[in-house]
């Protein structure tokens, strides 16, 4: 999977989501702005490309509407299985969740990062970094 990114562009305020080439140039598919002329690898996470912000936090990139209507199907068939569509669900769930890789969002503009290799000060999201960082 190539790194994408997936943000609101500062330019034109649109919501997009774009693959990094090879060159690692990033740019707003609509206004083709060019937001950063290149986007090393390894210092994607020094300073958001969108707000400067150097707070990000990890989390799955799940795809939470699958989980849920797993969850849904097995519970409408709890009064057939007694409960025991649950635990397959359950399994599922947690096996979808577990071959999740995972994506770095910024605190501050909620960019996505995806398919970069994740440094290890990125740790989970954290209420009061994100109240410290919230855009005001
Ligand atoms: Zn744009
Ligand atoms: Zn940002």
């Amino acid at each position: 999977m190539s790194p994408s990114v997936a943000g609101t562009c500062p330019h034109c305020r649109e919501l997009f989501r774009t693959e990094i080439d090879a060159s690692h140039r990033l740019a707003c598919p609509r206004c083709e702005h060019e937001i950063l002329e290149t986007l090393a690898p390894e210092r994607v996470f020094e300073a958001c490309v969108m707000c400067d912000c150097d707070a990000f936090y990890r989390q799955k990139d799940f795809n939470s509407a699958i989980g849920c209507c797993i969850v849904l199907f097995a519970a409408v068939l709890v009064p057939w299985t007694y409960g025991l569509s649950l635990i397959p669900a359950a399994l599922v769930d947690w096996f979808l969740y577990r071959r999740t890789a995972d994506m770095v969002v910024c605190y501050r503009c909620r960019s996505q990062f995806r398919g970069f290799d994740i440094p290890q000060r990125i740790v989970d999201f954290d209420h009061y970094l994100a109240e410290k960082h919230e855009a005001s």
